[in-house]
């Protein structure tokens, strides 16, 4: 499903290349947007804010490889580096047939922002190839990743910038970069990604921690609300490594998850949906469609379940304004990065609806992915335990730090975690100086 909009007649004289067309969605002014709102806030720092609305560096790459009937074919591929002034830069890499350059800078931003507030000494980065990873083969699929990885070789690296999975990627695909860029260099360097499998130096709990982190922070949340987990209703959008995991967790905690949706199903049953029979049903059907514990809605309706907590966990942009009209739930919790457009964020906070913002909801799993990273330079594993403990810890205390700064400054909790982030990110930018 493209939500593409239509290509302009001029587009494809261009070579069709994505970031020549004018029409493209714009996530990057959600970003620059949010980022203004916290110009008040800044005190002196103010002075530096033009550094977050300018990524550091940007990589525009080529992508070819031969495919299996012998024809040649070009992916569009992405890195960009938002900020490294407070350590290299961090996030991951998206797979997605609507991957623009755009979309690449706004989650790099939103990394960024994710890293300082949660107190990970990354910069932001993020990275993209415009492909739909169920369109190759296998073969396809691992030269795209191999000669991606040669051509972004130019700037990461253990110390200088790290990728990881992010929609359409997975530990299998951490594998291939780790071993393409170790091959290029002529020694592993195991440090170079995360969210590798744990046989090459991945982290016990990496895959679980988005939606752990997601669970947390609603629970924290609901806390801070008197919103109990146990018998609440839940509606989650996305059912991948953030939905799925986040839907489990509320459904072990005694959550009744009433609705799931995915690419390929909407299903609603208000009895509470069996979420370990609809995992395995995805797992052995790669999506929800065909899963008979719950009937298909509409996904308008979708939106407007009456629920306490209203899990987005796919893509951004997804709760416009016209939706948060009619969203029914208590608490938003954001696994998805950037799902809610900040003119939407004003219809929900003028509903009383408390949006968990994406910058610290999923931030659990770039919290592992920095265990993980501290794990191969110093070649020592945790335990699982150890490692959720650690999440848990990082977790509540920087809910509790956003939601001490949103009650005192009187502003949404997303304001809030950007007021942390950006202080943290501009101070360092600002006691680093200009160089020359
Ligand atoms: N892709 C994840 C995110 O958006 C994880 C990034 C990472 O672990 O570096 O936060």
């Amino acid at each position: 499903m493209s939500t593409q909009p239509a290509r302009p007649a001029s587009f494809d004289k261009l070579g069709g290349l994505s970031y020549l067309n004018p029409a493209a969605p714009e996530p990057w002014s959600s970003f620059v947007e949010q980022i203004e709102r916290v110009r008040p806030y800044l005190g002196s720092l103010e002075r530096w804010i033009e550094t977050l609305k300018h990524p550091k560096r940007t990589l525009i790459v080529d992508v070819p490889i031969e495919r299996d009937d012998g024809t040649v074919a070009h992916y569009e591929g992405y890195r960009v580096q938002h900020s490294l002034s407070r350590g290299p830069g961090k996030g991951g890499v998206r797979f997605h047939p609507d991957v623009t350059l755009n979309e690449v800078m706004a989650l790099a931003g939103w990394m960024t922002i994710k890293n300082a507030a949660v107190g990970l000494p990354f910069g932001g980065a993020k990275g993209g190839i415009r492909v739909d990873p169920a369109s190759v083969s296998k073969g396809e699929l691992q030269r795209i990743t191999r000669r991606y990885t040669s051509e972004i070789g130019v700037i990461i690296g253990p110390n200088k910038d790290i990728p990881a999975p992010d929609v359409g990627t997975n530990a299998m695909t951490m594998a291939v970069m780790m071993d393409t860029y170790s091959m290029n260099r002529g020694g592993t360097a195991t440090g170079v990604v995360t969210g590798k499998p744990i046989a090459l130096g991945g982290s016990l709990g990496r895959q679980e921690a988005t939606g752990r982190g997601v669970f947390i922070t609603a629970r924290e949340a609901g806390r801070s609300i008197g919103l109990p987990i146990e018998g609440a209703r839940v509606v989650v959008q996305g059912f991948g490594n953030v939905g799925g995991i986040a839907a489990r967790l509320f459904h072990e905690a005694g959550a009744r998850v009433i609705a799931v949706a995915d690419h390929t199903a909407t299903l609603v049953n208000e009895g509470g949906i069996d979420v370990p029979a609809a995992l395995a049903h995805t797992a052995a059907n790669g999506g929800l469609a065909g899963f008979a514990g719950a009937a298909a809605i509409d996904i308008e309706d979708f939106w407007q379940l009456g629920c306490e907590f209203l899990v987005p966990a796919a893509l951004e942009g997804q709760i416009t304004p016209q939706r948060a009209e009619r969203i029914r739930a208590r608490v938003v919790v954001e696994g998805a990065n950037g799902p809610t457009t900040p003119a939407a964020d004003d219809v929900l906070r003028a509903r009383n609806v408390l949006v968990v913002p994406d910058v610290i909801a999923n931030a659990g799993g770039v919290t592992v992915s920095y265990f993980e990273w501290v794990q191969d330079f110093s070649s020592f594993f945790w335990s699982e335990e150890e490692i959720n403990e650690r999440l848990e810890r990082i977790m509540i205390n920087a809910f509790n730090a956003i939601s001490h700064v949103a009650t005192e400054k009187q502003v949404p909790l997303r304001t809030a975690a950007f007021i942390i982030a950006c202080s943290r990110v501009l101070e360092a930018r600002a006691e680093r100086g200009l160089y020359p």
